[in-house]
């Protein structure tokens, strides 16, 4: 059986155009960025290219961009920098949302425990922040908020954009985590109005192991690491000059096709709705009305435990992923439904039905109108038995 491979949103296969962008970097290009020699020299550029290739894909400058191992360094190196309290500032505030991926909520949560104000919003039952609430959240003390521009579950698409307004007003950094954005939707810094973002390489065909962080001119954020000044000083230690070409080359191969593949995971996700329809299976879209990302579609299978189609999924050559899971409340441990349900369903208020069911199909860069086809008869086939 041909494996189908639909979980682009965990992570993606490397693009055959990263590889060559970064097989001389295993080679000849060894040198160490800050040496001054001509292997130095060859390194640095490799280096910068890389750096003006992310800052490109999201309309930024190069020296706003800094490389760092992962998204979930990224967003600690904001949450962490901006939310200590000290004596100028003892309590200094987060906004966040209540479906924020756990690289944000928990170094938020872990401030609030050495004494930040944390405030996590609300979402609608299709998993849309309102800005409104942002405005009755603004205090004095809050320093930083953080929106996720999409979310890694539903694919819904928060609107980032109308709370630069308000954050600038109060004086407030505005940070989204663009993870499962960047790569997938058009995401211009300067028309989101945010200060600080989120870049994660290994969702958009970079290796794993590469992120980025973009920090708008002039705004200061405290380093974590101290050491040898690179990065601006706020990630020191020799620059990972592979995986930084690696998410340039990605980069740089996203923003050229970006309206034909989102044109096409759009075409794809119509195909695999249209199918599912046709299983016979009772079933919902989680965020079906909400803006969302053209590749993700997160499906509440009525009384089935999503565990069991992943496994019989996984029987069948087929790669999807339950609605991650999450800590369920204690008096909730006990009920095998509720228990599993993730935070973000749970915010959305979704019926436990459908949610104990839910399972997450993303598709991406190589997945073709064939394995949406193959995807529907293989479900077919794990749905269509009595339970
Ligand atoms: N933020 C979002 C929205 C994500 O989906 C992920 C990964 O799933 C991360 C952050 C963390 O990425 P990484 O594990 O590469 O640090």
């Amino acid at each position: 059986m041909r494996p189908l491979y639909f979980d682009h949103n965990a992570t993606t296969p490397l693009a055959p155009q990263v590889r060559a962008a970064m097989a001389p970097l295993l080679d000849k290009v060894f040198g160490n960025p800050s040496s001054g020699h001509a292997w130095g020299l060859d390194a640095k550029e490799a280096l910068e290219a890389a750096r003006g290739q992310v800052a490109a894909l999201i309309n930024a400058n190069p020296d706003e961009i800094c490389f760092t191992s992962c998204a979930t360094e990224a967003n600690n190196t904001i949450i962490q920098g901006l939310l200590r309290p000290d004596a100028e500032n003892p309590d200094p505030g987060m906004i966040t949302t209540q479906v924020e991926h756990p690289s944000v909520l928990e170094p938020a949560r872990e401030m609030a425990r050495r004494g930040a104000t944390l405030a996590a919003l609300p979402v609608d039952n299709q998993g849309r922040m309102h800005p409104s609430d942002l405005h009755n959240a603004l205090r004095p003390n809050t320093r930083l908020v953080s929106v996720m521009l999409a979310n890694n579950e539903t694919g819904v698409i928060q609107p980032v954009w109308e709370l630069s307004g308000p954050c600038r007003e109060h004086g407030v950094l505005l940070h989204t985590d663009a993870s499962q954005a960047v790569g997938k939707i058009p995401v211009d810094v300067r028309a989101l109005g945010v200060d600080l973002l989120t870049i994660a390489g290994h969702k958009l065909n970079a290796p794993k192991g590469i992120g980025a962080l973009f920090i708008r001119r002039g705004v200061s954020l405290p380093a974590l690491l101290f050491g040898g000044g690179q990065e601006r000083g706020l990630r020191p230690g020799t620059e990972n000059t592979l995986l930084s070409v690696g998410l340039g080359a990605a980069c740089a191969l996203a923003g050229r096709d970006l309206p034909e593949e989102m044109a096409r995971r759009r075409m794809l996700g119509e195909v695999l709705r249209d199918g599912l329809s046709r299983l016979g299976a009772d079933f919902m879209i989680f965020g079906e009305n909400a803006a969302r990302l053209p590749n993700t579609l997160l499906v509440g299978f009525r009384g089935w435990d999503a565990g069991r189609i992943v496994e019989e999924l996984a029987l069948r050559d087929v790669a999807v992923s339950a609605g991650a899971a999450c800590h369920a409340p204690e008096h909730e441990a006990n009920d095998p439904h509720k228990a599993s349900i993730s935070h973000v369903l749970r915010a959305m208020d979704a019926p436990v039905e459908y949610a104990a069911g839910s399972i997450r199909f993303s598709w991406g860069w190589g997945t073709s109108r064939e394995d949406v086809l193959d995807l529907i008869e293989r479900l077919a086939r794990v749905l269509r038995p009595a339970r």
